[in-house]
C-alpha cells in the first residue's frame, strides 16, 4: 500500500519545490529555473535574531549600516510597502562575510511563503533587494491519539501544537458535533507541514481528519479542489457565503505569493480571480451594506461589502456598477451589484474577489457557500480513489497507534543562496 508519510530530510528538497511549481504559470516557472540554475546550495553558520516589538525596517538597515537609497528609497511603492509588514518576533538570518565585518545576505520573512532577501551583488559590490518565496519543504505526516477530554484538548497535550489542532478541528467545518467525543474515543489526523530551516512554519494542512465517536468513524477528506467531504462525496458544509460570480471558472486561487504576470515579481494574492466576458453580473456574495464603490488604484472600479461578524467582501476591476449601488445600500445575497471588467492593474476581463476579516484578507473558498453541494462523475470518481487511499492510511495508523513525532529543533544553521 501507498503510505501517506514521508521519509525524513534536513535539507531543502528542490526537486518537491520544484514540483509545486509545475503547477503554476510559464513566467513563474522560468523564475524559479533560472533561481535554480544559477545559485548554488551551502550550508553556512549564521545569526538568527527576533524582529524587535515596534522595530521598523529603516531603523532595522541603520543599525545594521545597510544603505538607505538601494534598500529603501530606491524601491518602488510595492516593495516599500511590503517592508511595513514585519511582525513582531519573525526569526530572521543574517549571514555575514567571514571576517564579520560585512554583511552579505539577510533573509526576513514577511508571510508563510514570501519573504525579504537583501545581499551584496558580488560583482558590482552593491546591496540589493528582492522579495522571493521561502523555501520550505512539505512532509506528510500522520498520528494516531485517544482522546483525553476534547480532541483540541488531546491534540494539544499530546502534540504541543495548537496549529495542529486548529487545523484538525476546521477540517470538519463544525459539522460535526465535538460534545459527544469520549475518554478513549480514537482518533486520527493526515497532514502536510512545512519546514523551513529544520523547523516547522506556518498552519499545516490536514489532508484527512478522522474522528471515533462511540465506535462510528467520522472522516473528512481534502478533495483536489480545495474543499472537504464527507465519506460519500458530498462537500463538508461552511456557512455565509455565495460565489459572486455562478459557475465561473476561476483563474487565480488565494495565495500567499504568486507570481505576477504584469508586475513581474512574487506578490502574495489576497482574493481569488473569476474569469468571465466582460459585461457577466456579479454577484453580493451576502447580505451587507456597500460601505465602497468608486475606482481605488490597482483595484480599478472597486465595491466593499461589510458583512456581520466582521467579515468584508472586496468585488474589483468592474467594467461598471449596476445602477443605484452606491456607498451606504444594503444588498442581499445574490444582488446583482455590478459587471466584470477589467479595470485597474488587470490582464483581462475578470472579477478579483476578496474576503476580509477584521481587515486581514482570509481565502473567501474556505467559507464561499457553492450551489453544487455533491460530486458526479469524473470528479467524484476521482474523489474516491482519494478517498479510498486515505482510508487505508486511517487504517494502518489505527492498528499500528502511530505516535506523534516531536521534530529536533535545529537552530542557528541556515541555507542561503550563493550569490554570483
Ligand atoms: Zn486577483
Amino acid at each position: 500500500m501507498r503510505l501517506y508519510q514521508s521519509k525524513t530530510h534536513t535539507k531543502p528538497n528542490f526537486a518537491r519545490v520544484l514540483k509545486k511549481y509545475l503547477r503554476l504559470d510559464y513566467n513563474m516557472l522560468r523564475f524559479f529555473i533560472i533561481l535554480l540554475f544559477s545559485t548554488a546550495l551551502f550550508g553556512a553558520e549564521v545569526t538568527q535574531y527576533h524582529w524587535e516589538k515596534d522595530k521598523s525596517y529603516l531603523a532595522f538597515l541603520q543599525e545594521e549600516k545597510l544603505p538607505l537609497k538601494p534598500l529603501y528609497y530606491n524601491l518602488d511603492r510595492d516593495d516599500q510597502f511590503l517592508t511595513k509588514d514585519i511582525f513582531t518576533g519573525v526569526p530572521y538570518q543574517i549571514l555575514r562575510s567571514d571576517d564579520g565585518a560585512t554583511i552579505e545576505q539577510v533573509l526576513i520573512p514577511l508571510t508563510d511563503e514570501l519573504q525579504i532577501h537583501i545581499y551584496k551583488d558580488k560583482k558590482t559590490q552593491q546591496y540589493k533587494f528582492e522579495a522571493i518565496p521561502i523555501e520550505s519543504i512539505i512532509k506528510k505526516e500522520a498520528f494516531y491519539l485517544e482522546i483525553v477530554s476534547s480532541p483540541s484538548y488531546t491534540i494539544v497535550k499530546k502534540t504541543g501544537s495548537k496549529r495542529l489542532a486548529r487545523a484538525f478541528e476546521s477540517s470538519f467545518r463544525k459539522s460535526l458535533n465535538f460534545k459527544n467525543v469520549r475518554k478513549n474515543d480514537r482518533m486520527v489526523m493526515l497532514y502536510d507541514q512545512a519546514y523551513r530551516l529544520g523547523n516547522s512554519f506556518a498552519m499545516p494542512i490536514a489532508r484527512a481528519s478522522m474522528l471515533e465517536i462511540r465506535g462510528k468513524k467520522h472522516t473528512v477528506y481534502l478533495n483536489h479542489d480545495g474543499y472537504y467531504y464527507d465519506k460519500r462525496g458530498a462537500r463538508v458544509q461552511g456557512f455565509l457565503l455565495k460565489a459572486p460570480v455562478p459557475g465561473a471558472r476561476i483563474s487565480s486561487y488565494f495565495s500567499k505569493r504568486r507570481f505576477h504576470p504584469i508586475l513581474k515579481k512574487w506578490k502574495a494574492h489576497n482574493g481569488v480571480d473569476y474569469a468571465a466576458r466582460r459585461g457577466t453580473p456579479i454577484h453580493a456574495a451576502g447580505n451587507g451594506k456597500i460601505i465602497f464603490a468608486g475606482r481605488a488604484g490597482s483595484y480599478g472600479n472597486l465595491i466593499k461589502i461589510r458583512h456581520s461578524g466582521a467579515y468584508e467582501t472586496r468585488y474589483a476591476h468592474m467594467k461598471s456598477f449596476r445602477k443605484g449601488i452606491r456607498r451606504g445600500k444594503y444588498v442581499k445575497q445574490g444582488d446583482i451589484i455590478g459587471y466584470v471588467g477589467t479595470t485597474g492593474r488587470s490582464t483581462g476581463p475578470h472579477l478579483h474577489f476578496e474576503l476580509r476579516k477584521y481587515g486581514k484578507p482570509i481565502n473567501p473558498l474556505k467559507v464561499v457557500k457553492v450551489t453544487t453541494k455533491k460530486l458526479y462523475g469524473t470528479p467524484r470518481r476521482e474523489f474516491l480513489d482519494l478517498r479510498d487511499f486515505y482510508d487505508e492510511n486511517i487504517d494502518f495508523h489505527l492498528k499500528n497507534k502511530t505516535k506523534f513525532k516531536r521534530k529536533p529543533h535545529i537552530d542557528r544553521v541556515c541555507y542561503f543562496q550563493k550569490i554570483k
